[in-house]
């Protein structure tokens, strides 16, 4: 920065929050039943593609040099004042699941755009070029894969296999861009920039439940996803005596409470375990079951205590196989991702960034809709408003916060960057998530490329 007073500006805080606003209008709806208004922007509908035209009008005000890559992700540039010095680069994405609310990726997105308006209005200028970045099918709703368009710009996924991939209609990715004129022309392989950058709500309840603002995201934890199968035998529920029983469903019960008792132990450190999904065939009420599947996914931000987890889960499997004459087991892999760090250096800036909310701050005015006959509650608002949490903003000192599996350090409320002083903002909506959506592979500087970029 050439301006001593950089490190002390603040954003328009009004103007942003009337970005997310206006970019919420786009694919908004209404739920009669709950009274909640939300967002549905699955990537390149014609709501996305809507909002992506918005995005881009934005970006070109603010004078930014836009390019659409062939994976329809969008980057707009600002130039700095050395034209050989890799960017900085700031983002996220602003397609949407089914029920979204307003600040899932918009935030990241618009707050960096915000900060390109507020140095052209101060007129800094910075050494290196800053873009910000809008990834294309973050979410993975659509087409089945997500942090999409981040994987393939980072060389981890083809442009083939993202083009391929079909949505419930069958209708592919690459026709899809098509459609809606958003397969770029720009190549889809990013050169490793400087540093990233991401302001993302937390997909979580831990800052909240804090009272903490806004958390440093210290890294993205391993991930363990596995389907088992147990095969029993279809019996009689009347006549079969329960010794003689190879019962598949009782097997699936015991292992999702085997896992509880693995994280409970405490021996394998942040483990978290969740069986999400469970069926029983043939799932009728008189019959013991002769088959369960169930999945398993584990996260923890400790490789070593992770594969610890993973093969005592293996053991009590063969356990439970010897045990239950009958009964077999069958697994298959589904994911496997290590614990990724983040650069510490970029850590220390977001830390040091920290900032009191303003005397007074006050929670923007809920959007309202009019009464409608049959209408449960008197206002709707987004989903992710919720005027409570201005409460918790009281200022207080700077604390690491380490929950299970999600290391945040925590800031102050208010010192989210992109809006500070706006509890409505901070509290609950714009604090970064544990690893969602964050483009991990362009997180470290100098990084090796992949094989396919
Ligand atoms: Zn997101």
């Amino acid at each position: 920065m050439t301006s001593p007073a950089a490190d002390t500006i603040s954003v328009d805080a009004d103007r942003l929050w009337r970005s997310l606003m206006d970019l919420a209008e786009i694919g908004a709806y209404d739920d009669e039943r709950t009274g909640l208004r939300g967002v549905n922007r699955l990537a390149l509908t014609d709501a996305d593609a809507a909002g992506r035209r918005r995005v881009i009008a934005w970006m070109e005000e603010a004078g930014l040099a836009v390019r659409v890559d062939r994976m329809g992700n969008i980057y707009g540039r600002r130039e700095g004042t050395d034209p050989t010095a890799p960017p900085v680069l700031t983002g996220s994405h602003i397609d949407s699941v089914a029920t979204a609310g307003a600040f899932d990726g918009c935030l990241g997105v618009l707050g960096g755009i915000e900060v390109v308006r507020t140095l052209d209005e101060r007129g800094i200028v910075t050494r290196r070029p800053i873009e910000v970045g809008v990834f294309t099918e973050e979410e993975g709703v659509r087409f089945g894969t997500d942090m999409l368009g981040s994987a393939v710009a980072a060389g981890r996924l083809t442009l083939d296999y993202a083009h391929g991939l079909t949505d419930r209609d069958g209708r592919s990715l690459g026709d899809e861009l098509a459609r809606t004129g958003f397969d770029g022309p720009a190549d889809v392989c990013l050169d490793p920039p400087y540093a990233y950058v991401e302001c993302h709500i937390e997909q979580g309840p831990v800052l909240a439940e804090n009272g903490v603002g806004i958390g440093v995201v210290t890294g993205v934890q391993g991930i363990s996803w596995q389907e088992i199968t147990v095969h029993g035998r279809a019996a009689h529920a009347g006549t079969t005596p329960t010794q003689l029983r190879a019962d598949a469903g009782l097997a699936a019960a015991e292992i999702i409470v085997r896992l509880r008792a693995m994280v409970d132990s405490g021996e394998y450190g942040e483990l978290r375990a969740t069986v999400g999904h469970l069926t029983v065939h043939p799932d009728l009420t008189n019959i013991v079951p002769a088959r369960a599947e169930l999945t398993v996914d584990l996260r923890n931000p400790d490789d070593a205590a992770m594969a610890r987890a993973e093969e005592d889960l293996a053991a009590f499997l063969r356990e439970l196989e010897d045990a239950r004459p009958g009964l077999t087991l069958t697994t298959r892999r589904m994911a496997g991702t290590a614990y990724v760090p983040f650069d510490e250096t970029v850590q220390k800036v977001i830390a040091g960034g920290r900032r009191r909310p303003r005397p007074g701050a006050h929670l923007p005015a809920l959007r309202r809709r009019p009464r409608r006959p049959g209408d449960r509650g008197a206002l709707s608002h987004r989903h992710d408003l919720r005027p409570r949490r201005a409460r918790r903003h009281q200022p207080q000192p700077p604390r690491v916060l380490h929950a299970r599996g999600v290391r945040l350090r925590s800031g102050r409320p208010g010192d989210d960057p992109a809006a500070p002083g706006r509890p409505g903002l901070t509290a609950r909506d714009t604090h970064l998530s544990e690893g969602a959506h964050v483009p991990t592979d362009l997180v470290h500087r100098g990084r090796s490329r992949p094989v396919d970029c």
